[in-house]
C-alpha cells in the first residue's frame, strides 16, 4: 500500500455537531477548547493546517426548524452559523498560542477576512491555521463539499473528516455491535455502496482531484496527531 503519509498540508473538517458536546444544540466551549488543544498539538509538529467548520449545531437549511422558509434563505442562515463556530474555534486556538485567520466565503469585512485563495495559502506557509467559514458561500451545498473544495484549492495532501465514530463501518456500530470497520476504501466503493461518509459531491471532488479522505473520531485525546502519523484508528478512502 502506498500510503501518502506523512502529510505536509492537511484540511480538517469539523462538523457543527462535533462542537456541541453532550448538549443538543449550540457550542460547548469546553469541547472547543479541547479541540483547540488537539489542533495545537499537530500545529507544533509543523504540519500546515486549515479547517472547514460546519454549522449543524446551530442551523441547517434542510432541518425541521427551517420548514416554511425558502431553501436559499435557510441555507444562508446555515452558512452564517458556521461563522459563529469559526470565531469560537479561532478564539480558543489563539488562547492556546496558535496564530489563526478566519476567512469567510461570504465577505464580512468587520468580522474576518474574505476568502482569498492565495492569501490563505500564504497564511499557512507562515504557520497560521486558516479557518474557512461560510461553506462554499452558495446555497444548496454543504460544508462537506466546501471541505473537499478548499482541500483541492489549497493543494492539501489529505482531507481529515472528523466524525462521531473512528472510521467507516459496514453497518452502524452504535446499532450493530459486531459491525466491522474498513481500513481502506476506494472512492468507487463509497459511491457504489452508498456509504454515507460525506455527500456525493464532496466524494466526487476528492476523487477527481486525487485527495485521500481519512475518516476518524476526535473523541480520544491525541487522535488527530495519531492519524497524521499513520497510527490510531481511521478509514482511508482513496
Ligand atoms: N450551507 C450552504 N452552503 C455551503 C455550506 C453550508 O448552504 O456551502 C448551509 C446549509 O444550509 C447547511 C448549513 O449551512 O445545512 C450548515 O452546514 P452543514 O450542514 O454542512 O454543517 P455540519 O453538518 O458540518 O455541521
Amino acid at each position: 500500500d502506498t500510503c501518502p503519509l506523512p502529510f505536509r498540508r492537511v484540511l480538517l473538517k469539523l462538523s457543527g455537531e462535533g462542537l456541541m458536546g453532550v448538549q443538543g444544540y449550540g457550542i460547548d466551549l469546553d469541547v472547543v477548547q479541547r479541540l483547540a488543544g488537539e489542533i495545537r498539538h499537530v500545529h507544533e509538529t509543523g504540519v500546515q493546517l486549515c479547517v472547514v467548520i460546519g454549522g449543524g449545531n446551530i442551523f441547517r437549511g434542510l432541518s425541521k426548524a427551517a420548514r416554511g422558509m425558502d431553501r436559499t434563505s435557510a441555507d444562508y442562515m446555515g452558512m452564517l452559523a458556521t461563522v459563529m463556530n469559526a470565531l469560537a474555534v479561532q478564539n480558543f486556538l489563539e488562547k492556546a498560542g496558535v496564530p489563526t485567520r478566519v476567512q469567510s466565503a461570504i465577505p464580512m469585512a468587520s468580522v474576518c477576512e474574505p476568502y482569498i485563495r492565495r492569501r490563505a495559502v500564504r497564511h499557512m506557509e507562515k504557520g497560521r491555521v486558516v479557518i474557512f467559514a461560510a461553506g462554499t458561500g452558495n446555497p444548496f451545498f454543504t460544508t462537506d463539499t466546501a471541505a473537499a473544495l478548499r482541500a483541492v484549492e489549497m493543494n492539501c495532501d489529505a482531507l481529515l473528516k472528523a466524525t462521531q465514530v473512528d472510521g467507516v463501518y459496514d453497518a452502524d456500530p452504535k446499532l450493530v455491535p459486531d459491525a466491522s470497520r474498513y481500513e481502506t476504501l476506494t472512492f468507487g466503493d463509497v459511491l457504489r455502496q452508498d456509504l454515507r461518509v460525506m455527500d456525493t459531491s464532496a466524494i466526487a471532488l476528492a476523487r477527481d482531484n486525487g485527495i485521500p479522505i481519512l475518516v476518524f473520531s476526535l473523541q480520544q485525546p491525541g487522535a488527530l496527531a495519531d492519524v497524521l502519523r499513520g497510527a490510531g484508528r481511521y478509514t482511508m478512502i482513496r
